[in-house]
């Protein structure tokens, strides 16, 4: 595996940034290696992806503060406490992300390197381990992205128990420090040259052993719960990006703060348009009768339908831009443009009468009807005599 690039590096922000100027690197970025503008093209991609990553960690001050003080060994799956994390996985598409900590594994980041005082934190420090991150992948029509939506989203999560109102003790008072960590949650152990701190078996993690487990919860403090929020999508929401709901991922073992929630967006392909950015794309045929002699030609738009006014002589490839119809900026009123790329429908059923009217037509045409004839038979002229 390559090493992995800084994240103020790859977001080209000092390591002092405020989550302004954080906020505007990542747009400028992932605009500019957004997959949607470099189809097939994986070096993008995965600058894209490792962009995605970085401001991920950077927009959210626990996260950048771990970051700050670990780096990426801070994210690193597999570590102690980690153990309860990635993977999981619900009909609903929502997974544990590796930070946060899922069950017993808490603030992986605190109890494996020490705690924030440069000691090693105890019982009070496992009692503020904060809930997962949860994360949903929400698809939604160009039509919903163009206009704005709301969505009712359903999934579960981790909700504190409600008859042990978290502590995981039927009574309220059954918890003690667990002796064989100390209450530390970890212990050390050798393995060759180095020496490895791990979970706690005893209290896989926790620092606490409970001698009289609600029965609600089993002495998890936590049970699985659905949940409903309402979310409103912005209008002009591009592919990929998240919306956090603060607070609504899972809550934190032990009465430790709550994770939050984030809605990944995913837009559904289109029948008709393509995105670019703001603006969209769409390809119309076009009858050779209108294209040779000038007409209308009705148009689909994102609002519902548009005429175009077709010059005579209008070739097939030529473009027509509406302008203000595409898809509106996220921050301000403006919108982008509609792009429809004419292709000349050739008849291929015709009458007899039809194909009479069209040899006939055919006749009357001289060699150099139109200027790309001209042009083409100027320059392949050795060609043809
Ligand atoms: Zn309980
Ligand atoms: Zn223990």
């Amino acid at each position: 595996m390559p090493a992995k690039r800084d994240y103020y590096e790859i977001l080209g922000v000092a390591k002092g940034a405020s989550q302004d100027e954080i906020k505007k690197a990542y747009r400028k970025l992932a605009v500019q290696y957004h997959p949607d503008k470099n189809p097939n093209d994986k070096s993008a991609e995965d600058k894209f992806k490792e962009l995605s990553e970085a401001y991920d960690v950077l927009s959210d001050e626990q996260k950048r503060a771990a970051y700050d003080r670990y780096g990426h060994a801070a994210f690193a799956s597999g570590m102690p406490g980690g153990a309860g994390g990635g993977g999981f996985h619900d009909p609903f598409d929502i997974f544990r992300e590796v930070f946060g900590g899922g069950g017993g594994g808490g603030d992986i980041f605190e109890s494996f390197f020490g705690g924030a005082g440069g000691g090693r934190r105890g019982r009070q420090g496992n009692e503020a381990q904060r809930g997962s991150d949860l994360r949903y992948g929400l698809e939604i029509s160009l039509e919903e992205a163009a206009r704005g939506a709301e969505r009712e989203l359903e999934f579960e999560k981790l909700a504190s128990c409600g008859k042990c109102k978290g502590s995981g003790s039927a009574s309220g008072g059954g918890t003690k420090s667990c002796r064989t960590c100390g209450g530390a949650g970890q212990v050390i152990s050798s393995r060759g040259f180095f020496q490895i701190q791990q979970n706690c078996p005893d209290c896989m993690g926790s620092g606490q052993t409970i001698s009289d487990p609600c029965k609600d919860c089993r002495g998890i403090g936590r049970l699985k719960d659905r949940s409903r929020i309402r979310l409103k999508i912005p209008a002009g929401i591009e592919e990929g990006s998240r919306l956090r709901s603060s607070g609504n991922g899972d809550a934190g073992a032990r009465g430790g703060p709550t994770g939050d929630l984030y809605v990944v967006i995913q837009i559904k392909p289109h029948d008709v348009f393509e995105r670019d950015g703001h603006d969209l794309h769409c390809t119309v045929p076009l009858s050779y009768p209108i294209a040779t002699l000038s007409g209308e030609l009705p148009v689909p738009t994102l609002e519902g339908r548009a005429n175009v006014k077709v010059p005579a002589g209008t070739q097939n490839g030529a473009v027509f831009r509406l302008r203000g119809q595409g898809l509106k900026h996220l921050d301000g009123d403006r919108k982008g443009d509609l792009y429809v790329h004419v292709q000349i429908a050739v008849p291929t059923k015709l009458t007899t009468e039809q194909k009479e009217a069209l040899q006939e037509f055919a006749k009357t045409l001289g060699e150099h009807q139109s200027p790309l004839q001209e042009t083409f038979f100027e320059k392949a002229k050795r060609f043809f005599t």
